[in-house]
């Protein structure tokens, strides 16, 4: 049957390189997964990263090069491949990927993390980090007394848009229904905010900008009307894209599609740990992608002494 590791763990963004360097310490069998030709996930194309505590101000990529090059010290081995298929051998995870190679293994941590839903316009890629983006938490500290604008309707972008109306001189809430499908008080909360204008039935056209974002159009779906608004920022909170896909035949995804562990990481198959975005959470971020990377790891170790 060939090589059987102790863990495999799926995905090198944060999450996932947290576990490979906790279990590279742990002296555990490893091998990393990762799709993408460099590790750090999400971060990698982040033009400032200003939470991460102890480093103010870095860029993401030097982020997760220090990641990478902290986890290099364990002398695991990577493997680049995207993970296409997920199954079950009695207690033994076998993946599968893109290039036929299969890897046995008797724990996995998936860390395949979760992609912001983008609105596909005019402006919105050449502008990203630089007035787009899709984490308030992350970005909205950068545009204290500022203007800005946040499109969708559900609990994040209410949610967001309160954060930001605390900062933002003013916050713009454009909306393609004409009632919002969140939390009721925090509707409220928003509703009654000074500084926040609802645009109601409506869609962001393009963004516009030079080397940094100056404008939106902005179309009224019921009218047809157009108009333009001078905006700093744009936050984009129309939802995530979790990577799951592969595993949805064998564990418990919530609706949405994250899958269903708490901050332990244990699913519903022993042996299979979920970190980092993919998991149900409240707060996805660098910080606690991390520290689930670090907590899988743990249940790994009691996983395999109870084998
Ligand atoms: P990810 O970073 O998404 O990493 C997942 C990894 O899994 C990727 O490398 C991917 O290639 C790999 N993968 C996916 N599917 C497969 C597969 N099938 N096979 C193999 N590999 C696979 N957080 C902060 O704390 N501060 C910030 O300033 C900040 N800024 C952000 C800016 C932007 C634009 C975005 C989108 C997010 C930002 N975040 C920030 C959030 C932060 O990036 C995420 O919370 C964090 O990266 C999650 O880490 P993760 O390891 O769970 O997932």
């Amino acid at each position: 049957m060939g090589k059987i590791y102790e863990l495999a763990v799926i995905g090198s963004g944060p999450a996932g390189l947290t576990a490979a360097l906790y279990a590279g310490r742990a002296e555990l069998d490893t091998v990393v997964v990762e799709k993408a030709p460099i590790s750090g996930g999400q971060i990698i194309n982040t033009y400032e990263v200003d939470n991460y505590p102890g480093i103010p101000g870095i860029s993401g990529f030097e982020l997760a090069t220090r990641f990478r090059e902290h986890c290099d010290k364990m002398n695991l081995p990577f493997v680049t491949g995207e993970v296409k298929d997920f199954q079950l051998e009695e207690d033994i995870k076998v993946i599968t990927l893109d290039d036929g190679t299969v890897i046995r293994s008797k724990t996995a941590i998936i860390a395949t993390g979760a992609n912001p839903r983008k609105l596909m316009v005019e402006g919105e890629e050449r502008l990203a980090g630089m007035g787009v983006s899709y984490c308030a938490t992350c970005d909205g500290a950068f545009f204290r007394n500022k203007v800005t604008a946040v499109v969708g309707g559900g609990d994040v972008a209410v949610e967001d848009a309160i954060f930001l109306a605390r900062l933002c001189k003013k916050v713009y809430v454009i909306h393609r229904r004409d009632e919002f499908r969140a939390a009721k008080t925090y509707i409220s909360k928003l509703l009654s905010m000074e500084n926040v204008e609802v645009i109601w039935d409506s869609v962001v056209e393009e963004i516009n900008g030079g080397e940094v974002v100056e404008k939106i159009q902005v179309k009224n779906l019921k009218s047809g009307d157009k108009k333009e608004l001078a905006v700093d920022g744009i936050f984009i909170a129309v939802g995530y894209n979790p990577s799951s896909e592969v595993y949805k035949d064998v564990l418990e995804l919530a609706p949405g599609g994250y899958i269903k562990a708490d901050e332990s990481g244990i699913t519903n198959v022993p042996g299979v740990f979920a970190a980092g975005d993919i998991r149900t959470k409240e707060l996805r971020q660098i910080i606690t992608a991390a520290s689930d990377g670090a907590n899988a790891v743990t249940g790994v170790e009691k996983y395999l002494n109870s084998l």
